[in-house]
C-alpha cells in the first residue's frame, strides 16, 4: 500500500520532521540503516548554542585555524585530497567568512535557535519527554587573552552575557588551572542529552504511530517523470506521496536525483565518561579557543571535539582521542576519567552554516532536511517545523519565508 510520507534517515532532523508531520495528522515511516542508537545525533556535545556564538565561517576563522595549526593545537584539519568538491567547499567556506553575512547568520541563529528552544520546553512540559534539558547558558572558556577581550568588548547586554573573572569560571569548571583566563556565560543558551533526547522522542514517535523500518538501507530512489515513485530499500521497496532524505552527512541518495550539494563531511570526536561530582562543570561550557566542548550530563560528562575535512573513515583515530586529553590537559589539573567511552561521527558540514531545507529543485515530492553542521541538535526541532510547514501548508519552497531565509536553495 502506497505510504503518506517516508522519511530516509532517523537522526534528530529526521525525527523531529516526523515528530511535526505526525503532529499535524499525516502518517509517518522513517527509514535507516542502522538501529539509531549510535549516529552522529547520538554522540554529540548536546549544546543549544544558537546565541550570541559565531558561526564556523566567521571572520578571521582561517588565520585563528592557521595559527592554532603552526602550535599544534588545531582542533581542524583537512586530510589531503585531490577531491574538487572538498576544494570548492573550502572556497565557499573562505568567501562565506565575512562581516556581511556573520551579520545575517547571527539573526538567523537566533530566529530559528529560539523556535527551537521553545519547542524543546514543549516537548518537556506538554509531552512528558524527559531528555536532561538545561536552559542554563553555555560557558565560553578563554585561555587567550587577546580572543577573551575581543569578545569581551561586544558583551554590553547583561540580559544576554556575564564577564567572569578566572576564580568565577573556576567555580563553574573546577578542573582549571591558573593558566586560563576567564570566560563569558551565555545565558540564552543550554543543553540536552543527545542520546536522551532521541530515545524519548523515538518512543513518543511510536506511541502516536509512526512506523520505524531499522536496519533497512535504502539503496535507490526510483523516479518516474517529475517524482519518486518508490524507494528500494535492502529488504523491499516502499511507495509514497512524498519523501522527505534526512541522511546527515551521507548524500549518495541526494545524488541519485541530481544534486550536488555544497556540503562535506566533517569529523568529529566525543569522550564520555564519570569523573568525581565536586569536578563537573556546572554547566555545558566551551574552550573558546581550543574548540573543545564539555557537557555534563546525568551521570557523565562528555567532551567533544576536532573538525577533519576530507576523511570518510569511521573508526576512532587514537591520535585525535589523544590530542583531545593534550588540549585539555593543558589548561586543567590532573583529574580521572573513568569508564571513558570514545566515539567518533559526521557532521553534514555546508561552508556557509546554512542547511539544505525545502524540496527539491527537479523532484516535486522530495523533500531536503541535511546539513545542519555543528548545530542539527540546536537547531532540530526549528528544521523539524519548516519541513512540517513546507510539506503541508506552503506544497513548494517560493511561499514558505522559513525556507527563503535559512535554506541554500535561496542562501547558497
Ligand atoms: C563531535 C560532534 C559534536 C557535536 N556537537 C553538537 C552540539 O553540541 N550541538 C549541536 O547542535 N550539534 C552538534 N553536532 C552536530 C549534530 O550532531 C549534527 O548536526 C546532527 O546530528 C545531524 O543530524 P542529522 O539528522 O542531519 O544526521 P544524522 O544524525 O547523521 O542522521 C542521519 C541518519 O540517516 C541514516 N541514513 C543515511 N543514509 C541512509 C540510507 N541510504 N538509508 C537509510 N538510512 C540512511 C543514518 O543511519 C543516520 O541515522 C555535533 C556533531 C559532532 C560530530
Amino acid at each position: 500500500m502506497k505510504k503518506d510520507i517516508i522519511v530516509v534517515g532517523g537522526g534528530c532532523i529526521g525525527l523531529m520532521t516526523a515528530y511535526c508531520l505526525v503532529k499535524s495528522g499525516r502518517t509517518v515511516t522513517v527509514i535507516d540503516k542502522n538501529d539509531i542508537t549510535d549516529g552522529t545525533s547520538f554522540g554529540n556535545a548536546g549544546l543549544l548554542s544558537a546565541f550570541k556564538k559565531a558561526p564556523l565561517s566567521a571572520p578571521g576563522a582561517i588565520p585563528d585555524t592557521i595559527k592554532l595549526m603552526l602550535k599544534g593545537e588545531s582542533p581542524a584539519s583537512v586530510h589531503p585530497t585531490l577531491d574538487f568538491h572538498l576544494l570548492k567547499w573550502l572556497l565557499k567556506f573562505a568567501a562565506s567568512s565575512n562581516q556581511a553575512r556573520l551579520k545575517r547568520t547571527l539573526a538567523l541563529f537566533e530566529r530559528y535557535g529560539q523556535i527551537s528552544l521553545d519547542m524543546y520546553e514543549s516537548m518537556v512540559k506538554e509531552d512528558g519527554m524527559d531528555f536532561h534539558f538545561c536552559k542554563d547558558g553555555l560557558l565560553m572558556i578563554y585561555t587567550e587573552q587577546k580572543t577573551f577581550d575581543a569578545k569581551a568588548a561586544h558583551c554590553d547586554n547583561t540580559d544576554a552575557y556575564e564577564i567572569l573573572s578566572k576564580e568565577r569560571t573556576k567555580e563553574y569548571m573546577p578542573i582549571l588551572n591558573d593558566k586560563v583566563i576567564g570566560s563569558i556565560l551565555l545565558k540564552e543558551n543550554g543543553h540536552v542529552d543527545p542520546g536522551e533526547f532521541m530515545l524519548e522522542l523515538k518512543k513518543f514517535l511510536e506511541e502516536k504511530g509512526v512506523e520505524f523500518l531499522l536496519n533497512e538501507e535504502v539503496t535507490r530512489l526510483e523516479f518516474s517523470g517529475s517524482k519518486i515513485k518508490k524507494v528500494h530499500t535492502s529488504k523491499d521497496s516502499y511507495e509514497a506521496e512524498t519523501f522527505v532524505l534526512s541522511t546527515g552527512a551521507d548524500d549518495t541518495l541526494a545524488r541519485q536525483a541530481k544534486n550536488r550539494f555544497m556540503m562535506t563531511p566533517a569529523k568529529g570526536y566525543s569522550i564520555t565518561f564519570k569523573m568525581e561530582d565536586s569536578l563537573k562543570p556546572k554547566t555545558s561550557s566551551l574552550f573558546a579557543d581550543l574548540f573543545i566542548a564539555m557537557t555534563p550530563r546525568r551521570n557523565t560528562v562528555r567532551m567533544t571535539s576536532k573538525l577533519e575535512l576530507g576523511t570518510t573513515n569511521p573508526e576512532v583515530v587514537r591520535k585525535q582521542i589523544d590530542s583531545i586529553h593534550k588540549n585539555l590537559a593543558m589548561y586543567s589539573n590532573d583529574f580521572v576519567k573513568e569508564d571513558m567511552v570514545e566515539w567518533t561521527g559526521f557532521r553534514p558540514l555546508t561552508p556557509n552554516d546554512i542547511p539544505i531545507i525545502g524540496y527539491d529543485e527537479n523532484y516535486n515530492n522530495l523533500v531536503h532536511a541535511t546539513g545542519l553542521g555543528w548545530l542539527g541538535i540546536t537547531f532540530a526541532p526549528a528544521i523539524g517545523k519548516v519541513i512540517n510547514d513546507v510539506i503541508t501548508i506552503d506544497k513548494k519552497n517560493e511561499t514558505n519565508t522559513d525556507i527563503l531565509l535559512f535554506s541554500a536553495f535561496f542562501q547558497g
